[in-house]
């Protein structure tokens, strides 16, 4: 199958005035039309990086340093502002954690809405639509992501409805340009959890039914569980392991996947056995040489203090980035 979005030996740095910071270091990832990807892992592992560079709105000072990302066959790292404008929020949509933050608390839901379809004409050199035309697609917009009452909705400004209602109207319009590529950045973390799972349950609902390609990122394996085919675990700014998301969640084979789920809740089972992984994610200005997991394994030894691990296929649809993955 012809990949969406291919990223391939990704190495991205960072200068700050302690020293560079190598944030992602040799991404590998590939993802076809209508699937979904979770990218989970620790916060400063580098997820919500990797998704705005994506989107072309990564850190200001962020260096690529080798590797490519394609998007639809076209190289993303040498797209010029003009073409982003006609690919960021048209073809490759996002939706973030705090939805509060990204609406206008001046502007009714409708007027957002409308300029945002306003915009994306003129992105893409269209011919504007008429205020009516306008008003039927908000509506459009709005049944989408099932909001019931959209006249109410329109007419409110964003303080006077709820969270998750605010989230909803986000992710209307993150699907206002028909996007090819929904990246959704923690989508349900600021939210009750009650919230969280109807949210979860939209976002599952329009994967299946508008066939979106979606990659959600998230430190809440919970949550990349209820919407992702395959999941990607992230550590220290590099993927450590890969596959269909079930086989990954009941067969981890890398020690940190292994940590990661250990230290999930159990509610039916022994209270006591909740274990959290040991030490923290390391400086990325001075990662660890080796394998970058090694002073938090249980398993490491002189190898992976020194070698970095390759990718090794353990399965149709499974890798994993450490040497003892086949011990
Ligand atoms: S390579 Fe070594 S240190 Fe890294 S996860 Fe595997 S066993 Fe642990």
């Amino acid at each position: 199958m012809t990949a969406l979005l291919s990223i391939e030996n990704y190495h991205l740095d960072i200068p700050t005035f302690d020293g560079t910071l190598k944030v992602l270091d040799g991404i590998n990832l590939s993802l076809a039309q209508g699937e979904t990807l979770g990218i989970v892992g620790e916060s400063g592992c580098g997820k919500t990086v990797l998704a705005r560079s994506i989107l072309g709105i990564g850190p200001q000072r962020a260096r690529r340093t080798s590797g490519r990302m394609t998007f639809d066959s076209m190289p993303l790292d040498e797209l010029n502002e003009a073409e982003w404008r006609r690919i960021r929020g048209v073809k490759i949509s996002m939706i973030f954690q705090d939805p509060m933050t990204y609406l206008n608390p001046l502007l009714t839901v409708g007027r957002q809405l409308s300029d945002v379809l306003v915009a994306h004409a003129r992105a893409l050199s269209r011919p504007a639509l008429s205020r009516q035309e306008r008003r039927r697609r908000c509506s459009e917009l709005l049944d989408q992501v099932q909001i019931r009452d959209p006249e109410r909705v329109e007419a409110s400004y964003p303080h006077q409805l709820s969270g998750g209602m605010r989230q909803r109207i986000l992710i209307a319009m993150a699907l206002a340009g028909e996007p090819k590529l929904l990246i959704a950045d923690e989508p349900t973390t600021a939210l009750d959890v009650t919230i969280q799972a109807q949210i979860l349950d939209l976002l599952r609902d329009l994967v299946h039914r508008l066939g979106l390609t979606v990659v959600m990122i998230s430190h809440d394996v919970g949550a990349i569980a209820a919407i992702a085919q395959r999941v990607a675990v992230m550590y220290a700014g590099v993927v450590v392991e890969q596959g269909a998301t079930n086989d990954i969640l009941t067969h981890p084979r890398h020690p940190y996947t292994q940590g990661l789920l250990g230290a999930l809740p159990d509610i039916e089972g022994d209270h006591q056995s909740l274990e959290a992984i040991p030490g923290t994610i390391p400086n990325l200005i001075h990662p660890p040489s080796g394998c970058r997991f090694h002073p938090r394994c249980p398993r490491a030894t002189a190898i992976c203090t020194s070698d970095k691990p390759a990718m090794t296929s353990i399965g149709a649809d499974h890798v994993v980035a450490c040497h003892h993955a086949l011990d």
